[in-house]
């Protein structure tokens, strides 16, 4: 039987090239390659400095240090991210405010975000959920009205614009993420960029150990992290920009056909909406189960045993046992977020994924809820 997951990395020969190039070399960290990947990813993006690290979820940590951010400091993020957004400002001994999500594209609602702005809030961490960027005009003017610090979670959103500026180029600084199912991957990585050289050297120093650009290997000015990047994996990055732009091209046509054959199909299924202005690069293509008594885990098990692997994108983090504990969150508190976590579901999407694959999985999709339907669970 022919399994589809919900995501898979695409890797053809220039990969394994200048991988092997670095295997040769023998320089497997801080060697030409993470030099080569910063500058071109930087360039790509459009911001004047790139700093490669181990993961977006140490960019995050490094981003909001060079921000600042300090104990007793507030952050304001989305309930409706990956917990990782949310544990690097727990990171840094600060507290994770949430601000409930719009129902569209499922990012921070600059609505609601104005009454949780107090005297100790720094940032905010703005996320750009599955590939669509938040709705960045309202949510800056406020970052200026109360002299706040704006950071990118542009994790899920390489390439992805907002009135024809790509995410990663409006806060102080943006992070992307490399993990293998986003859209595009080092296996592990991540990038800090910012336009900032303050902000720019402070990230470097700290993903090195706190040591400063021209020091010696012993010598450190921070206490420090290692969070480097290292040299097969910005090797994997290389190969990887240069056929990014085709990747997000692939991307974009397999959520067309999702979206072509799942549309008549609107009492089963809610489908992803792309905002006015904003351009998306499809991180997941995630639908929402529009009939509250269907049983999504039953959904999910009937679609595995015909080889499709589906996801619950996302569940709400105040919701996790971990965050409850620590900062008493309740059910009900941001009910747009746990909504959608409730109802939502990733289909699979990867490059190699064709019409027909799509089609048998729309078709298999339908026919589950129908039948669910007919005989509720
Ligand atoms: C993937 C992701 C991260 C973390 O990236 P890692 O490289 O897995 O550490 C952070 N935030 C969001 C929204 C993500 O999707």
């Amino acid at each position: 039987m022919k399994q589809y997951p919900v995501a898979k990395p695409y890797i053809t020969r220039r990969e394994h090239q200048y991988v092997d190039e670095v295997l040769r070399s023998g320089h497997l960290s801080l060697g030409p390659k993470y030099l080569a990947f910063e500058k071109k990813f930087a360039r790509h993006v459009g911001t004047r400095y790139a700093c490669a690290v181990s993961s977006g979820t140490t960019g995050l940590h490094l981003a909001l240090l060079a921000a600042g951010v300090k104990p007793d400091d507030e952050v304001i993020t989305s309930p409706f991210s990956f917990i990782a957004s949310a544990n690097a400002i727990v990171y840094t001994g600060a507290t994770p405010v949430f601000c409930d999500i719009e129902p569209v594209t499922y990012n921070l609602d600059p609505t609601k975000l104005e009454r949780l702005i107090t005297k100790k809030t720094k940032v905010i961490l703005m996320v750009h959920i599955f590939g669509q960027s938040a709705d960045i005009g309202p949510i800056m003017h406020l970052a200026r009205k109360y002299r706040l610090t704006v950071i990118e979670d542009a994790c899920e959103s390489v390439d992805a614009t907002y009135h024809g500026q790509k995410t990663g180029t409006f806060g102080q600084s943006a992070v992307f993420a490399f993990y293998p199912n986003k859209q595009m991957t080092t296996g592990e990585g991540g990038m800090i960029v910012t336009n900032n050289k303050r902000v720019y050297d402070l990230c470097c120093s700290l993903r090195n150990q706190g040591r400063g650009a021209s020091m010696d290997w012993l010598d450190h000015q921070y206490i420090g992290y290692n969070y480097r990047l290292d040299e097969m994996s910005a090797a994997v990055g290389l190969a990887q920009l240069e056929k990014l732009d085709w990747m997000i091209g692939q991307r974009r046509k397999i959520a067309a056909a999702y979206g072509r054959y799942l549309k008549p199909y609107g009492r089963y299924v809610i489908l992803p909406q792309t905002a006015e202005g904003r351009t998306h690069t499809w991180f997941v293509y995630v639908v929402r189960l529009a009939q509250r008594r269907v049983s999504r885990p039953r959904v999910i098990e009937v679609l595995r045993r015909h080889g499709i692997q589906t996801k619950v994108y996302l569940p709400s983090i105040h919701l996790f046992d971990v965050y409850r504990r620590r900062y008493h969150f309740r059910r009900g508190q941001y009910p747009v977020s746990e909504s959608v976590s409730a109802s939502a579901l990733a289909l699979p999407i990867y490059i190699g994924l064709r019409p027909t694959d799509i089609k048998f999985i729309c078709r298999t999709l339908i026919t589950i809820l129908q039948k669910t339907q007919s005989s509720p669970v």
